[in-house]
């Protein structure tokens, strides 16, 4: 599969680059990886004039890829060591995941709706992007086989905070999950400082696609 990426994509990215850095993006690691990802090739070709507007979009199944500053957002508040050990909560069009990639080698992501999984995991493969671990299943669970993460990024909106994505948690780890209702969820960090010892902060409001599952809202 051969992908385009002109310096008319290059421009727009770099554009949308610089109005993330004025609505506070501040980690230079974070924009220079948003502006590494094509992310017009996330979206059908129809519909790629979308792709550089600061907005969520649907990729189908009732989904979305998330609004890049909300991309940013979160993996700022994540702070992703080149080291790290990352699990993103809901796959979705592969775009979170290939920000990740960007800052660590190490990133897992699941994801539980069947179709987005076996056509993001085809997608990224023919990308490139061979480097994320893709899974499917109730991502509400963690990936205990896999634990522990020096981060947890959830991208559905959460009801409260999943018991088993903070005993996931390696000491010094950090959760960043959207919780709330079903209209808007405000961004929670949880840091785990010690085995038994877990700092909450809270940040922006937000609004995200339900978080299903175990841990979730009911199907
Ligand atoms: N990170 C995605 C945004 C996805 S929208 C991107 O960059 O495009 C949220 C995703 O979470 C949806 O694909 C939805 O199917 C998925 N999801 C919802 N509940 C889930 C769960 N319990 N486990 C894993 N994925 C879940």
């Amino acid at each position: 599969m051969t992908y385009t990426d002109t310096y008319r994509h290059q421009g727009q990215r770099r554009a949308l680059v610089r109005e993330l850095r004025q609505r506070g993006i501040h980690d230079e690691r974070v924009l220079a990886a948003l502006a590494a990802v094509p992310r017009h090739l996330f979206f059908e070709p129809a519909f790629e004039a979308h792709a550089y507007q600061d907005k969520a979009f649907p990729i189908g199944e009732g989904q979305t890829i998330s609004q890049p500053y909300t991309v940013a957002y979160q993996t700022q508040l994540l702070g992703v060591q080149p080291t790290d050990h990352v699990l993103e909560v809901g796959t979705g069009s592969g775009y979170q995941c290939a920000v990740l990639l960007k800052l660590t080698p190490h990133v897992e992501s699941i994801e539980f709706n069947e179709v987005l999984f076996a056509r993001t995991r085809h997608f990224l493969a023919a990308l490139g992007a061979h480097g994320a671990a893709l899974h499917c299943g109730d991502g509400s669970l963690g990936l205990p086989e896999r634990a522990p993460f020096d981060g947890i990024l959830v991208t559905a909106g959460a009801p409260g905070l999943p018991p088993a994505l903070l005993r996931q948690l390696r000491v010094g780890g950090r959760l960043v999950i959207p919780v709330g209702d079903n209209q808007t969820q405000r961004m929670v960090r949880v840091t785990r400082e010690g085995p038994e010892s877990f700092v909450r902060e809270e940040f922006e409001v937000f609004r995200f696609v339900p978080l299903l599952g175990a841990s979730g809202w009911r199907q």
